[in-house]
């Protein structure tokens, strides 16, 4: 942490000026039993904050409007469940004097503190002269400080065992400690939303992401080793990665999936001198990392991601759109789903977030394992960009959010859009790979929305669709286009997403359209 508040110019750029309004006095004593919360009165002063899991939500320690005051008085050491208690001692270890938890800075049934203080939680991160996550644990009684895990054979994990030998060395007594190797947790770093699912899941949190990206320096404490992470390095216990800033050179730096370091890449991306096609390729990748992760309230997929939007919105000079960027709509609403075959998935029937976004589809099975993984959200065909068709207009989007933040919950949506506009027919049947739009004597394959046995489609065998035509890749030729199913005059809502391979002609000589998407 010394190293990079002194040696990485970049980790300390960019701190908000807001600060939390609450916060926990931990005292710089390590036998203060006391906590209190407080209000920060230097601007400067400097906290640690905690990412965890909040595991069961009925039994983990919050403040409400009926506990404020005590909480403000006394938050006894002993009562906290053992993360925080451990983040407590981490942050006095460190010489630092305030810590931030979200369930006992923000009023929790409050709704306007909520509304309010969770506005600000991308502040409050970027804020942070740390972010200790508490990886590795289900919920706030897992700990920081626990024994670590390796491998046995078979690959089952198990605590690491410590063995003591005495022994005599010439004419000397000496004890001999050793312990099985550690195991390693740094291969979790490749992907931002990890995908295991018993040993790191704090990392398939939606909530946890952008806390993850936004906090300038971040300790991560796995089950089997802890690995440090800042914008200029990533280093792990066990020394295999050791990675100093190689994306930070500007002319080596490029939007590419897979790059090791997103807190770099978010850093950069605000750079004035990085083009802003590049944030929005990048925002592609997020979404499908985002895509992947678990959320316990589905309303809250779009508010969980609203900092990490609001900080790249400074960028991208555009209005936000229920997690798409006005100024990139003919990319943005090209996403589908990259399903293994009828992996099933849904629209939630309460939510009024419009069917052109991403964030109306739910996965049903929660939990991160690999056949979910193939259910995320994916702009695989257009990451590339699209050479657009020329009769492609967007006429006007607008969204209306809920709350007060533009990047918040969202109650509908309408994109109005020109384009090329054919009616084809839509087939499915179990005896056809995938489901198909007719049109002609041709067939062409399409990723459908959503899929939910035992509950009604949205389209059904045999009905009549509308494929609207938004361009082709540069590569292939391959055409892309939304399909469409009419809902009112002049009204439609998104049900797939087609990739034309060389089809593209079923478009020829049509005249443009004006539709309304919603
Ligand atoms: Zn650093
Ligand atoms: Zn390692």
């Amino acid at each position: 942490m010394d190293d990079c508040t002194r040696l990485h110019p970049i980790c300390s750029s960019n701190i908000p000026k807001s600060q939390p309004t609450r916060i926990i006095d931990v005292g710089l004593e390590a036998t203060v039993q006391n906590l209190c919360l407080t209000a920060l009165k230097d601007d400067r002063a400097q906290y640690v904050a905690l990412s965890h899991c909040w595991g069961d939500t009925s039994t983990i320690l919050t403040t409400t409007k009926d506990t404020i005051e005590q909480r403000r008085r006394n938050i006894p050491f002993r009562e906290l469940p053992r993360t925080f208690q451990d983040a407590v001692q981490i942050t006095r270890a460190l010489g630092l004097r305030y810590l931030w938890i979200d369930s006992l800075c923000i009023i929790q049934d409050d709704k306007d503190d909520w509304q309010f203080e969770s506005g600000k939680m991308a502040d409050i991160y970027l804020g942070s002269c740390l972010t200790i996550a508490a990886t590795a644990s289900y919920d706030s009684t897992g700990g920081f400080f626990f024994n670590r895990w390796t491998s046995q054979p078979g690959g089952i994990k198990s605590n690491v065992e410590t063995f003591e030998y005495h022994r005599t060395f010439h004419g000397a007594d000496v004890t001999i400690y050793t312990r099985q190797g550690l195991d390693s947790g740094h291969q979790r770093i490749s992907g931002y939303a990890s995908t295991s699912t018993n040993t790191a899941p704090l990392l398939q949190r939606a909530w946890a992401y952008q806390e993850r990206i936004l906090a300038p320096r971040m300790l991560h404490v796995h089950m089997e080793e802890m690995f440090w992470e800042c914008k200029s390095c990533t280093i792990c216990e066990c020394g295999y990665l050791s990675w100093e800033g190689k994306h930070l050179d500007r002319n080596k730096w490029s939007p590419i999936r897979d790059t090791l370091n997103l807190k770099g890449r978010i850093a950069l991306a605000v750079d004035e001198a990085t083009p802003v096609e590049d944030v929005h390729t990048m925002w592609l990748d997020i979404v499908e990392e985002y895509s992947i992760l678990e959320i316990t309230k589905e309303s809250d997929r779009l508010p969980a991601l609203s900092g990490l939007a609001k900080f790249l919105s400074q960028k991208v000079q555009s209005i936000y759109l229920a997690g798409l960027w006005e100024s990139n709509l003919a990319i943005g609403l090209l996403w589908h789903r990259c399903s293994i075959l009828y992996s099933s998935c849904f629209r939630d029937k309460l939510s009024n977030v419009p069917s052109w976004s991403w964030a109306s589809i739910v996965r049903t099975h929660q939990s991160v394992d690999e056949k979910n993984q193939l259910n995320h959200i994916t702009y695989d065909e257009v990451r590339g960009g699209i050479i657009q068709d020329p009769r492609l207009k967007v006429m006007n989007a607008a969204c209306k959010v809920t709350g007060t933040s533009p990047f918040g919950e969202v109650s509908g949506g309408t994109v109005c859009i020109e384009g090329a506009l054919i009616i084809a027919k839509y087939t499915c049947s179990l005896h056809l790979a995938r489901p198909q739009v007719l049109y002609g004597t041709e067939a062409s394959e399409v990723h459908i929305d959503i899929w939910e046995p035992g509950e009604p489609a949205e389209v059904l065998n045999g009905e009549m669709v509308f494929c609207l035509l938004f361009g082709m890749s540069g590569y292939n030729f391959a055409g892309h286009a939304l399909i469409l199913k009419a809902v009112g005059v002049n009204v439609y809502r998104r049900v797939g997403y087609l990739n034309l391979d060389s089809k593209l002609r079923w478009f020829d000589n049509v005249i443009p359209f004006v539709v309304n998407i919603i």
